[in-house]
């Protein structure tokens, strides 16, 4: 599909052309989306992210790595603004798409403008059939109906599977495919960036391999971007372009994919049997190391 086929395209052009005061060549030349600086509370009082920069170039898939509470769900949420439903703030730093920030708009906007979330935990609606569950991702722009149908196909598509239990209620499918359904519901409003989060939580092996080779599909062939947040480095980092490792709310190492699985640190904090070794990598560099770690 070209970018001229896309049904949110006027809805792009016109943030574009509201949002650019230096013109289309200057907004294509940086990344889609970039988070410079940016600090997290929760309730007022709760530092969550401590001046986190990072960059999603255009076709590009980034993994964000880290422990649990290191701050990768409320990256994303931030770059969502889903924070505000848990409480949450950016209280410094800047987060653009394309350049510009967006600060102030509401996540529907977002979705308008082409960022979808999937939010951790496979959420469906377990009443409604796998179907209807996509279907619901698909009104943002208002498709005709053959353009409904055209969207649920290409999900189809990338995930044979879901064709398979279309008519099936969500909550009886399996663990593998409310995640199928989870993102593909988020992929029927056509979007250009995917905020993903822990997409291989409790999957199998071999489920969570599928669900990554969609993932690649719909990056190299739809050219989607992918910002996507999991524990399983070993995973992200065999599909990722680039990856960012957080810990308690700061950005302590990031690089090309494979630069970071060449690094022995990586491997031993982040590719080494889980739960063997798990003591934080901030333990192991000095703060005023840092700089030196950045690759
Ligand atoms: P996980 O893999 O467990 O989801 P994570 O890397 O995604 O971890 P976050 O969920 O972003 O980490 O949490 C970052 C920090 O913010 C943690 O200290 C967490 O306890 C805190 N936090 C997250 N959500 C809230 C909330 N709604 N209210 C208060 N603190 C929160």
């Amino acid at each position: 599909m070209t970018e001229q086929d896309r049904p949110h395209h006027g809805v792009r052009e016109t943030f574009r052309e509201s949002h650019c005061e230096s013109g289309d060549a200057a907004v294509q030349a940086g990344p889609l989306l970039e988070l410079r600086g940016v600090e997290v509370l929760y309730e007022r009082v709760s530092v969550a992210l401590r001046g986190v920069s990072l960059a999603v170039p255009r076709g590009a898939i980034v993994a964000l790595l880290g422990a649990n509470g290191a701050g990768k769900t409320t990256t994303l949420k931030a770059a969502s603004r889903l924070l505000g439903a848990e409480r949450g703030e950016v209280v410094a730093g800047e987060i653009t798409l394309e350049g510009r920030s967006i600060a102030g708009l509401a996540p529907n906007k977002l979705v308008e403008l082409g960022v979808a979330q999937v939010l951790e935990g496979r959420h469906c609606f377990s009443n409604l059939t796998v179907e209807e569950n996509l279907q619901l991702g698909g009104f943002v722009h208002g498709p005709t109906r053959g353009e409904l149908s055209a969207a649920l196909e290409r999900i189809y598509t990338r995930f044979p599977r879901l064709k398979q239990c279309r008519l099936s209620q969500a909550g009886y499918t399996s663990g593998g495919e409310q995640q199928m359904v989870a993102i593909g519901r988020a992929l029927m409003s056509n979007p250009r960036l995917v905020l993903l989060d822990e997409p291989s939580m409790g999957l199998a092996p071999i489920v969570v391999h599928e669900i990554f080779e969609g993932v690649r599909e719909l990056n190299e062939r739809d050219g989607v971007s992918f910002l996507l947040a999991e524990q399983n480095a070993a995973v992200a980092l065999r599909y990722a372009h680039h990856g960012v490792v957080l810990e308690t709310g700061r950005v302590v190492l990031e690089g090309s994919t494979d630069e970071l699985r060449g690094r022995s640190d990586v491997q031993r904090f982040y590719l080494g049997d889980s739960g063997t070794d798990r003591e934080r990598f901030i333990d192991r560099h000095r703060v005023r190391d840092f700089d030196a770690l950045m690759v």
